[in-house]
């Protein structure tokens, strides 16, 4: 990195964090809830990354991440502090289809990410030999899963290929955009993992723990909404962030990308396009391969593990059809679509039926947004964004029958938009910890590393937070910090 005669800022006890997506913004708000002086620097004009609202046929609409887990409590929490808890909202309709074998199908109950405890739980999404197949596998020799497996190795080995290719391929893809017999079981379904390791038979494994759940709820521990959404979209929760941090008194520079970071013998500088920062610390909240490029100087060996790390690419088209051109709006929360089918769609969401708030915000209109894209299919971004909307629509037809024209259309691209986990995720994970570790006072956080969903990234935020307020030249520099 250059050094220059730019200016340079020299305050202790302060905290640079790179990127403002939902992971950076909710680890500066935690810095400051520690006293820390925080300041924020986000490449774009724009706050919050994979989440982001928009507007189609004036009503407001999410085009990236639409709703967030609600049994982990770590982005509930976040929306609560920073004032959105009247606005937190449970789905209005929750039952999903699949669509396959030429038809929509009601999401089964009773399975672990589309594992059952049962076969007869997948009565009708399934062939009878595919259901016939997953009957027989107590009789089978246990299977070595080793330090990690694919989940769709696994399973198929378990209870055939079919139950993997239209339920645990549609419902993993729904999340990763990946690809099942890609995707690391230790990783994505930890549960399962640690079954497989201790039990014989799946099937019993997973009854095992639909029992446990099953008896924690008797208990007392009513099972709450499974996911929440917020009022006006999801996409309002970095705005939100973003304003309880500026009110702590924290910095946040907009179209700031940060160029280099580079130790000293008392904390970090990094500097951007218009100067060079001084901090104790830094929390790098950014995608893989930009904390990679940021690490190459300081730490070669977490710079290369972490340009190792793949991502997905997709679209999403959002569309607004007048309620009156439809015979009926369609039922339900939406549908998943299993590659195996040969579809473009990998999925649906009825976005009015599964959100109170777009409903209200317009009455008139019916919306709705297919998927498109995962791991591996780079080209289906390509194509412009009317043949996105003619398949979108084409598929759309033969699934649900709609045959209206959309009064509007909204295509988003999400180039590099969700980081794979592959067998051996959090084997890379630790490697890359175990390099960064080194670096005094630098920590990562964000979708690359402990889970890709929003509670999963507050969480690895809050992680990185804990571990810099605790290292001790922060602690030293916010003593004088708080002294100037
Ligand atoms: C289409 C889509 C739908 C999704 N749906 C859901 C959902 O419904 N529920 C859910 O829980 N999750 C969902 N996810 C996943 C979730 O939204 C993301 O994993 C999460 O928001 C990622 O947050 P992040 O802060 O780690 O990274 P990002 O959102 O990628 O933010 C990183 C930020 O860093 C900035 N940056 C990069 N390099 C630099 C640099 N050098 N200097 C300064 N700034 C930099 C970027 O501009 C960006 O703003 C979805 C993801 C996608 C793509």
């Amino acid at each position: 990195m250059e050094s220059s005669a730019q200016h340079v800022d020299t305050h202790t006890g302060h905290v640079v964090v790179i990127g403002g997506g939902i992971a950076g913004l909710a680890a500066a708000h935690r810095l400051l809830g520690a006293g820390i002086r925080v300041t924020l620097l986000e490449a774009t004009g724009r706050l919050g990354g994979k989440l982001r609202t928009g507007e189609i046929e004036g009503a407001p609409v999410d085009l990236g991440a639409e709703s967030m887990l609600a049994r982990r409590p770590e982005a509930v929490d976040l929306a609560e502090a920073v004032g959105l808890g009247e606005l937190l909202q449970p789905p209005t309709a929750t039952t999903a289809s699949v669509w396959t074998r030429g038809e929509l199908r009601p999401m089964p109950k009773g399975h672990v990410m589309g594992v059952p405890g049962d076969p007869a739980a997948l009565a009708g999404l399934l062939s009878d030999e595919g259901l016939a197949r997953i009957a027989r596998e107590p009789e089978l020799p246990p299977t070595e899963v080793g330090d990690d497996v694919s989940v769709g190795a696994y399973v198929a080995e378990r209870l055939g290929r079919e139950v993997v290719d239209r339920l645990v391929e549609p419902l993993l893809g729904g999340v990763y955009a990946g690809d099942a017999y890609r995707i690391s079981m230790k990783a994505a379904v930890p549960q399962l993992f640690d079954m497989a390791r201790t039990h014989d038979s799946l099937l019993a494994g997973v009854r095992e723990l639909q029992a446990a759940v099953a008896a924690t709820q008797r208990d007392g521990g009513a099972p709450g909404a499974v996911f929440a959404g917020i009022a006006g979209g999801v996409g309002r929760l970095p705005g939100a962030v973003a304003d309880a941090v500026r009110a702590g008194g924290g910095e946040i520079l907009m179209e700031t990308p940060v160029l280099g970071l580079r130790r000293t013998p008392d904390g970090w500088l990094i500097r951007t396009e218009r100067t060079t920062l001084a901090a104790d610390g830094v929390v790098l909240a950014t995608p893989a391969w930009s904390a990679s490029a940021l690490l190459s100087d300081e730490s070669p060996a977490a710079a290369a593990e972490l340009a190792g790390v793949e991502y997905a690419s997709m679209a999403l088209v959002t569309m607004a059809f007048r309620r009156a051109d439809l015979r009926a709006m369609p039922e339900g929360s939406g549908f998943l679509v299993p590659p195996v089918d040969g579809r473009t769609i990998k999925a649906s969401t009825f976005s009015t039926r599964k959100w109170g708030w777009v409903a209200d915000a317009a009455p008139g209109l019916f919306l709705l947004r297919t998927s498109i894209g995962r791991y591996g299919e780079e080209e289906q971004l390509e194509r412009e964004d009317a043949d996105l909307v003619g398949v979108s629509l084409r598929d759309l037809g033969d699934a649900v029958g709609l045959t209206a024209r959309p009064v509007a259309t909204e295509v988003t691209r999400w180039i590099g938009g969700l980081p794979q986990y592959p067998v051996g995720h959090q084997a890379r994970t630790a490697r890359i910890r175990e390099a960064v570790a080194k670096l005094p006072g630098l920590r990562l956080c964000g979708a690359a590393y402990d889970g890709v969903g929003i509670p999963a990234c507050v969480a690895s935020a809050r992680r990185a937070a804990d571990e810099i307020i605790a290292t001790s030249t922060l602690a030293r520099g916010t003593g004088r910090g708080a002294g100037e």
